[in-house]
């Protein structure tokens, strides 16, 4: 079932397509040698091509070509052994050449589709369109002086991907869905880096509106969101906006808006009248770029292990649940933390993955997260080493201090940045499993409680819990639980 969005008249269906603009994780431009590094100082990574001096010729780097077919793959894409790169004309001040080089009717990458996970746990299937290759352009500066405005070309020719959906999506979640979705796969992938403040991952949106049923309804194109956040706010108020417009006798035009962060509104940038004849043609100076299927195949061999693969290898192998395993493989930080504390983990202890995976990660999941959640922190600003936290897992597997003791010993680690070996060395907090010295605390506990020793053993069998309880006071906590057990048992039923 599809949900609806009341109006005044009746039900409403929205229809959403996203077109996201994802850079390419290079060393170089798109069609130069020219650097792409973040935060340089402006004008400092422009070559002629960049600039669009007189004579310049674009050549194309193979790098930017091998991450866009990666990302095709892992987007299970129809990949194009034949594309065209055609200009698309326009006039702006940060677009020297005067027009984007970009792939038009031939693309590199064709049909595909990804899988989007819902609230309630289901999955959806969103199509995609294509992926194409494109030049992205300079940055006009309006705030460096009162009367004129700057221009940093670091940014032109930098190479984007522009990952086309269907429109397939009905609801701000499902937007926000596919958004997160693409995001985790180029990451996975290693193909860009996906850091939306940054602007290395931003989205146009489309959105329409129709009767249940009906053909799909005018859209607007709202420009360049770059967060989550803002797609799903984006497409909320589009979807009541165009349905109060309809409702009040209007039609919707076919636009291009901006969002406003602090209205968390849009408003119109420029209609279908003003919106630009590109006349794109083939780019004269650049051939079809063409290339083999075996070196496409070659590349499908060399992908890492992406999300959905890692998530089945975690329940198989791990035994690790499926709840945990979706949330350590959602995002490419957290799985990575987690793998390599398994392994540091195993290191420690001589243990099998297969034995450690279940409680690595359940700590992951539950006693790290909690504690970042706390702290506002995310897993890449996490204030204990993998060295520390691998420490205070063997310490609970070797049976040296019991899995309520190493919940205290990681608050304190928090706190001290200590070694859980320190700590535990001076808080005295090694789990006693001296039989010895804990059967004459039992003796000392059954002793002074005869009354209630008679009770159980007249049969009120609840009552070893209590004794139990008993021992692990007096010790606090310290007590090895199966000890305690091993020990109590005969005394009380003998
Ligand atoms: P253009 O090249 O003019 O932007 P496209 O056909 O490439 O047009 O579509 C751009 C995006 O708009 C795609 O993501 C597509 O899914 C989406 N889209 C197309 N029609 C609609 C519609 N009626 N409502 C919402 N989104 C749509
Ligand atoms: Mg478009």
């Amino acid at each position: 079932m599809t949900k609806l969005f009341p109006g005044a008249t009746g039900d409403w269906e929205a229809v959403i397509g996203l077109e996201i603009h994802a850079q390419v994780i290079s060393e170089a431009k798109l069609f130069s040698g020219a650097a792409t590094a973040y935060g340089a100082e402006p004008n400092s990574q422009v070559s002629f091509v960049c600039s669009a001096q007189p004579g310049m010729l674009p050549v194309i780097n193979e790098e930017c070509v091998r991450q866009a077919i990666r990302t095709g793959l892992a987007m299970g894409c129809k990949i194009n052994l034949r594309s065209i790169f055609d200009r698309k004309n326009y006039f702006y001040a940060d677009l020297p050449q005067g027009y984007q080089i970009s792939q038009y009717l031939d693309p590199i990458v064709g049909e595909g589709h990804v899988a989007i996970d819902l609230e309630d746990g289901s999955t959806k299937e969103i199509g995609v369109e294509r992926l194409h290759l494109e030049q992205d352009a300079g940055k006009s500066m309006h705030d460096q002086h009162p009367t004129m405005t700057y221009v940093d070309l670091n940014r032109s020719g930098v190479a984007l991907m522009e990952i086309v959906s269907k429109p397939d999506m009905r609801t701000p979640e499902e937007a926000a869905a596919y958004f997160k979705k693409i995001r985790s796969i180029v990451r996975y992938a290693g193909t860009c880096d996906g850091n939306m403040e940054q602007g290395s991952m931003r989205a146009d949106v489309n959105v329409s509106v129709r009767r249940p049923g009906e053909e799909f309804g005018t859209r607007t194109e709202t420009k360049n969101v770059n967060s989550i956040r803002y797609v799903m706010q984006v497409v909320e108020s589009e979807i009541r906006r165009q349905i109060d417009l309809i409702e009040d006798g209007g039609t919707v035009d076919q636009e291009t808006r901006l969002f406003e962060v602090a209205t968390g509104t849009t408003r119109p940038m420029r209609s279908k009248e003003e919106a630009h004849d590109y006349r794109y043609f083939p780019d004269p100076d650049l051939l079809p770029l063409e290339f083999t299927q075996e070196f496409v195949d070659k590349l499908a061999e060399d992908m890492p292990e992406l999300a959905d693969a890692k998530k089945k290898r975690f329940i198989a192998d791990l035994h690790i649940t499926p709840y945990n395993a979706d949330v350590l493989t959602a995002e490419k930080e957290n799985a990575d933390y987690f793998e390599t504390l398994l392994a540091a983990t195993v290191e420690k202890t001589g243990k099998p993955v297969s034995e450690l995976g279940k409680l690595v990660s359940n700590w992951v999941t539950s006693d790290l997260f909690g504690a970042l959640k706390k702290l506002g922190k995310s897993i890449g600003e996490n204030p204990v080493s993998i060295e520390h936290a691998a420490e205070l897992l063997g310490l609970q597997v070797e049976g040296t201090i019991s899995g309520r003791i190493a919940r205290d010993v990681f608050e304190i680690m928090i706190e001290t940045g200590d070694s859980p070996e320190k700590i535990v060395e001076d808080k005295g907090l090694k789990q006693m499993s001296d039989t010895g010295e804990i059967e004459t605390m039992i003796d000392e506990i059954l002793a002074a409680n005869a009354d209630k020793v008679e009770e159980y053993r007249g049969g009120k069998d609840k009552l070893f819990g209590f004794f139990v309880g008993q021992v692990m006071k007096k010790t606090q906590g310290k007590a090895n639980p199966q000890v305690v057990n091993q020990l109590l048992r005969p005394k009380l039923d003998g």
